[in-house]
């Protein structure tokens, strides 16, 4: 039902279908808010929704129509501080329905023996993360935000360019309909437009990174073996493979290979490809059945230079990219949407500037670090695995020894890869909203 009001709603952001708001907007083609977000992928949407009863007006920006958007075929491991504050946004109850919910974490070096299970006890929490599915989560996030005055969405439009000056950011819409290109003047512009940030190039701020000359190849398939409850993290020296439980005897694994290898896996049969994956989940799973297209992403890492300048602010992908190792990517632009909108908000209410720089340091402060750490881990974990130097071998080997057998770098380390270990928003604790 929401998303139908989603989409009535979008529909006549078109303005072409309604000549009362095609001529509104001959006459003005510059609309004002607050806070300008380019980009209506999760990290944006979860950023609007954050930010809804903050007082602040928002105007979102998405090149693609909500159906499209949704249609992404991809599961995210979503962790569970993630859990929390979808749940504190009040989205989480119509997500978790569609979600897998692990409650072990199974880590190992290919087939080596030695594999560590996190289990419930070892966290105190209900689940130790859920396997999301793409549509699932932004339909819920649309759906949640579809009704708010506060927020105008501009889809379809894509930012073709922003201009930054003292007071504020402008941007220029491109849109398929004349009418509908136009201009969103904001005190404060927000990049959530992905890992190849138009916003970002345009406001030349500059990133640092690497290709990994690896690709994972992404799909969804059936299994033999009773319905689990296990994540499993299998690191081969080609490249470490995720495989994260959906509802009804259904995984999704992401596979990293190298480049030339993870084209092959996708180009060849069907059962050529089910009995390599067999084998390299260890027979773990029974019989493999696919059930959609296999899917390849070259991957990288990417950190931006800054994530704040006056008048603007970047999260999600268009700051940060990490290796897909332990499903962490997007987990980390939800905590930045919901930090930056804790900064703003508290700002806002104490009359502060929400575009100064002296504000967006606070978000920059808060998520800097824990972006490095997560970016630095997962390019350790992949270095250190997809590797047959002896000393690689011995360092990974004592490493999954310490998560079996010592307490506290097991806590550590689940803490980490869950979301609780840094600073937590306090949306993570509010009861669910309406
Ligand atoms: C193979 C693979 C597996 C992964 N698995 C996981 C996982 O298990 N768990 C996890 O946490 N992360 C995972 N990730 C990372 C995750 O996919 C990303 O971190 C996440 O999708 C980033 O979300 P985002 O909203 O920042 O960017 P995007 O999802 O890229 O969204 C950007 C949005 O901006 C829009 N846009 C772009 N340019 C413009 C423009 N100029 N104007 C208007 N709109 C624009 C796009 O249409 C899009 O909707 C994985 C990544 C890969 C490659």
């Amino acid at each position: 039902m929401a998303t139908d009001r989603l989409r009535t709603l979008l529909s006549c952001m078109l303005l072409t279908s309604s000549p009362d708001r095609a001529s509104a907007a001959k006459t003005s083609t510059q609309y004002d808010c607050d806070v300008a977000i380019a980009g209506g992928g999760i990290v944006g949407v979860t950023l609007a929704r954050a930010l809804q009863a903050s007082g602040l007006r928002v105007g979102i920006v998405e090149a693609q129509v909500p159906d499209a958007a949704i249609a992404r075929d991809r599961s995210y491991a979503v962790s569970v501080l993630s859990s929390r504050i979808l749940d504190g946004l009040g989205v989480w109850k119509t997500v978790f329905p569609r979600v897998g919910a692990f409650s072990r974490i199974h880590l190992s070096d290919a087939d080596a023996p030695g594999a560590v299970e996190f289990e419930l006890r070892d966290l105190g929490t209900d689940y130790l993360g859920f396997a999301g599915p793409h549509g699932a989560l932004l339909s819920a996030l649309q759906a949640a935000v579809a009704d708010a005055d506060s927020i105008t969405w501009f889809c379809p439009a894509t930012v073709a360019d922003a201009a930054i000056d003292a007071q504020g950011a402008t941007l220029t819409l491109n849109a398929p309909d004349e009418n509908n290109r136009r201009e969103v003047r904001a005190r404060l512009l927000v990049a959530a437009d992905g890992a190849r940030s138009r916003v970002r190039a345009s406001a030349g701020v500059r990133t640092r990174g690497w290709k990994y000359g690896q690709s994972c190849i992404t799909t969804t398939f059936a299994h033999a073996a009773p319905a689990n409850d296990t994540a499993f993290e299998r690191f081969w020296p080609t490249g470490p493979m995720g495989v994260l439980p959906l509802p009804g005897n259904r995984c999704q694994v992401v596979w990293t290979n190298p480049h030339a290898r993870a084209q092959e896996l996708q180009a060849t049969d069907a059962n050529t490809f089910t009995t390599a994956l067999e084998r390299y989940t260890g027979g773990l799973l029974g019989r493999i059945e696919l059930l959609s297209d296999r899917l390849v992403f070259p991957v990288q890492l990417l950190q931006s230079d800054r994530y704040v300048q006056p008048r603007l602010a970047l999260v999600g992908d268009a700051a940060h990219c990490c290796h897909p190792v332990g499903g962490q990517g997007l987990n980390l632009g939800i905590r930045d949407a919901v930090a930056i909108a804790e900064v703003l908000t508290a700002a806002h209410h104490r009359g502060e500037d929400i575009g100064s720089l002296r504000v967006l340091q606070r978000y920059d402060r808060w998520r800097r670090w824990e972006n490095v750490a997560i970016l630095g881990l997962t390019d350790m974990l992949n270095r250190t695995f997809s590797n047959e130097w002896l000393p690689a071998v011995a360092v990974r080997r004592s490493g999954l020894w310490a998560m079996r057998r010592v307490p506290p770098v097991r806590r550590f380390s689940l803490s980490l890869m869950t979301g609780l270990l840094g600073r937590q928003p306090e949306v993570a604790h509010v009861t669910a909203r309406a």
